[in-house]
């Protein structure tokens, strides 16, 4: 006989949250890749050994507005919902269409991206270029914390485990006039978890660079960012000299450690990672 698991569905977030200060509930948004985790053999149902609270229908947390100048993306805003928002910026949109195929981005969720906190989640390397922040909820109030605190580790993140994360804010995001990048390597265009992902920011007044930031995924446990090579760009002019641009790639050579897996080699992947930085470092950017 099947086991019987515990399944709440609350109308509201409020509910919800005070059903996780409760009970320590395994969180389900769109499930694809819990129920992937917790999957049994062929006809066996997954087996949660929590009781489950499901959020995907909150209509909390499936808003997408504009707050000043911040986008604010509910965390359940699943990847076709988003596609059809015109709010949604273009190069996160690209990196939405390289997801899974459409049935998984119909129930795949950003907010689910975040926490699930894969090394090759594609909305990550974009998500810390634009220094996006998570809104975190619980019972005891809110807390806004950068993604790139958030997210610790492999499937680690610093959530308590009465919160949910309600909403994605990108600061600014619509209104900075910057150039955004976002690339994936795999074995196809979509449907394929990548072999590197990249993102690229800069922002420039004439040719003089005001802003530049870069994030890798799939090439170490988080995403790869460094806001001190960064620096070393501001106030330089576009197109950059040759030595500026070897020096950065240097400088990325020592901190990106990629690992061999069944996807790619450490060292295919370091290579695509430093020309695909060669390769937005060489872009005209106007
Ligand atoms: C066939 C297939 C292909 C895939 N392809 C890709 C791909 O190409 N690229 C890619 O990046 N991913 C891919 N994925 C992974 C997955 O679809 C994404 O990571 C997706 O964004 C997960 O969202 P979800 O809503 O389904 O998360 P869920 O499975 O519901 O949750 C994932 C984790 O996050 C927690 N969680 C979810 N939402 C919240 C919240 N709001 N607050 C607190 N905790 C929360 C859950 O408890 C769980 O631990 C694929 C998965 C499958 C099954």
């Amino acid at each position: 006989m099947a086991e019987k698991i515990i399944a709440y569905r609350f109308d509201r977030l409020e509910e919800t949250l005070g059903q996780l200060n409760k009970d320590n509930c395994a969180i389900i948004a769109g499930g694809t890749d819990v129920m992937v985790m917790h999957k049994s053999r062929r006809g066996v149902p997954p087996k949660i050994p929590k009781p489950i609270i499901f959020i995907d229908h909150l209509s909390e947390l499936k808003r997408v507005y504009l707050k000043g100048n911040n986008l604010h993306i509910g965390a359940c805003c699943t990847y076709s919902e988003l596609l059809d928002d015109a709010l949604i910026p273009i190069p996160l949109k690209k990196a939405i269409k390289t997801i899974a195929a459409p049935a998984i981005r119909n129930r795949g969720t950003l907010g689910g991206n975040i926490c699930n906190a894969s090394p090759a989640g594609d909305t990550l390397p974009l998500l810390y270029v634009y220094n996006a922040k998570i809104l975190l909820r619980s019972v005891n109030g809110e807390r806004i914390v950068p993604v790139s605190e958030f997210i610790q580790g492999v499937r680690r993140v610093q959530r308590e485990p009465n919160e949910i994360l309600t909403e994605i804010i990108l600061p600014s995001v619509l209104v900075e006039g910057a150039h955004v990048v976002f690339e994936k390597v795999g074995n196809r265009n979509a449907d394929a978890i990548a072999k590197v992902g990249f993102a690229g920011y800069i922002r420039t007044k004439g040719a003089v660079i005001e802003d530049v930031r870069f994030a890798f995924g799939a090439v170490g446990p988080t995403m790869v960012r460094s806001i001190d090579i960064e620096k070393k760009l501001l106030g330089k002019t576009i197109p950059l000299a040759d030595a500026d641009i070897a020096q950065v790639i240097a400088a990325f050579n020592k901190i990106i450690k990629p690992i061999d897996d069944q996807r790619s080699t450490a060292l295919y992947r370091k290579t695509v990672a430093l020309n695909l930085l060669r390769y937005f470092l060489s872009m005209k950017h106007n």
